[in-house]
């Protein structure tokens, strides 16, 4: 279970991590947001999986999806 536990802390490490470009853009929630759930691994992009929590993973997912839901269907197959 020890190899379990640092990957778990190596995950939360904060010092390499940036807020989502995506999320501050589209969520107004954003900045009452906690700070863990604003920000997204370094050098990766802004994607609801680069989400170092789940509560951020799960904002980010809500804001493209009302994204989508807010854009007029112009394919209807
Ligand atoms: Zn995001």
């Amino acid at each position: 279970m020890e190899h379990i536990e640092q990957i778990t802390k190596k995950r939360f490490e904060v010092r390499s991590n940036r807020p989502c470009e995506f999320c501050k853009e589209l969520d107004p929630q954003f900045p009452h947001r906690h700070p863990l759930d604003q920000v997204v691994s370094f050098g990766r992009k802004s994607t609801a999986s680069a989400h170092l929590t789940e509560e951020g993973y799960v904002r980010h997912r809500i804001a493209e999806l009302s994204r989508l839901a807010s854009r007029k269907p112009r394919n209807v197959a």
